[in-house]
């Protein structure tokens, strides 16, 4: 037997031991590269003995590494052209399980990877993975070959569907289809529900636009987004929760925090406002966007983002911002899952026969959608300063209506997301 393979052989005894029990205290110290004539070596410090798994994938070309939830306390690491690396980032990919990403700029394979002890301390181990770069055939032979034995069950490795931290940030919540993956252990965990959040708009002294009929936004909102809560729970594939139950006051940003405390996989946010032209009816969906897809969507976002100062809060509109900036990264990937929301919301609106605006799906700097990692949308369930639409959000029938088409669009997102994740 030679060294690495005997070591190999304690080392698989201690994982068997270390997987029967869980461990969540996987520590991930630094990462570094080197250059051999005939492959490129990395190594990264952990504190403990780990399963792992790495493949590379393509389209764009990356190297991926899975190992047990690990705290990230790699500083910067030095990626010279040689390593083929642009760009490193990392997060959770579902319960238990976190994820190292490395963008590369042209197509790799992985040769070997092993973990190697050093000395006798058993709190430090390194995590060695050698991989080369190759031509495009050779690359699509052995793409998605998976080195290591961490088992992450239902989750193909070429799944391309999460979102990571960029590797300067610490810690991410779990992407945004995280709960529709069982763990690969599952005897330590429960399979996890997607988590809808359900946010009813304005309230308290805050009523929304008020309809022709004296009716207010902040009733009507609360009266669907509750029967909507209902048609989900019945559905029984889903946990819910409203931002708001009663007739209360709410900081937009106390919104998008309780979504994220709550740990929510799609964050839905209802109104029904008023804007200029009394004429337009119709349902509309609006994504998070840093340009607004047309005046009348930005004239909405400016009195949706205002009602905080309107109810006399103070807004720390710094504070806002920095938030934004530092979650830039993960926005993007998490603003490509939200078009994708509205879009599928869009098509079983129609689908369920609600009338929807002409162009349904807009865009504009809503600040209640800003939650970095959850894919958010904001529903116009249809304008009050349209006679007729104020009086049938009134009805009992129409409300239940709306609430059940997008329950259909919610059933769909989720449905689409499983599918990409089988593929
Ligand atoms: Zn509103």
């Amino acid at each position: 037997m030679t060294l690495r393979k005997s070591l190999w052989a304690v080392l698989s005894l201690c994982l068997v031991f270390l997987w029967s029990v869980p461990v969540y205290a996987l520590e991930v110290g630094s990462l570094r590269f080197g250059s051999h004539p005939d492959k490129i070596r990395l190594v990264i410090d952990m504190d403990n003995v780990a399963d792992f798994r790495t493949f590379t994938l393509g389209d764009p070309y990356r190297l991926v590494i899975d190992l047990p939830q690990f705290s990230w306390h790699a500083g910067t690491t030095q990626t010279p052209p040689e390593t083929l690396v642009s760009d490193i980032r990392q997060g959770q990919l579902m319960p238990n399980i976190s994820r190292i990403v490395f963008d590369l700029n042209s197509p790799a394979i992985v040769q070997s990877a092993f973990l190697l002890p050093t000395g006798n301390d058993p709190n430090n181990v390194r995590l060695v993975i050698d991989y080369k770069n190759v031509d495009l055939a050779t690359f699509a032979a052995n793409k998605s070959n998976i080195h290591g034995t961490l088992q992450v069950e239902n989750h193909s490795p070429s799944s391309n569907t999460q979102s990571y931290a960029s590797a300067t940030n610490t810690q991410i919540p779990y992407p945004p289809s995280n709960a529709l993956r069982p763990n690969a252990d599952n005897r330590n965990t429960i399979v996890k529900k997607p988590v809808i959040i359900l946010d009813p708009g304005h309230g308290g002294v805050d009523p929304g636009a008020i309809g022709c009929n004296k009716v207010y936004e902040k009733t009507v909102v609360l009266s669907i987004a509750k029967e909507l809560q209902k048609q989900l729970l019945s559905t029984g594939r889903y946990q819910v929760y409203m931002t708001r139950k009663t007739d209360t006051f709410i900081k937009l940003k106390d919104r998008v925090r309780f979504a994220r405390t709550h740990n929510g996989d799609i964050f839905v946010s209802l109104h029904a406002d008023s804007v200029k032209k009394k004429n337009v009816r119709g349902t509309s969906i609006y994504t998070l966007s840093k340009k607004s897809s047309d005046a009348q969507t930005a004239a909405l976002a400016q009195k949706e983002n205002q009602v905080d100062m309107l109810a006399g809060i103070e807004v720390n509109i710094e504070d806002e911002q920095v938030a934004f900036i530092l979650g830039d990264f993960l926005m993007n990937e998490t603003m490509n899952q939200s078009k994708f929301f509205a879009n599928t919301l869009v098509e079983t609106l129609s689908q369920q026969g609600v009338k929807t605006l002409q162009r349904p799906h807009r865009y504009a700097g809503f600040a209640v959608l800003k939650a970095p990692d959850i894919p958010s949308v904001l529903i116009e369930t249809g304008f009050m300063s349209n006679a007729n639409e104020a009086r049938l959000l009134t009805q009992r029938s129409h409300q239940k209506k709306i609430a059940s088409a997008i329950r259909h669009g919610i059933d769909a997102y989720f449905k689409r997301i499983a599918i990409n994740e089988q593929n």
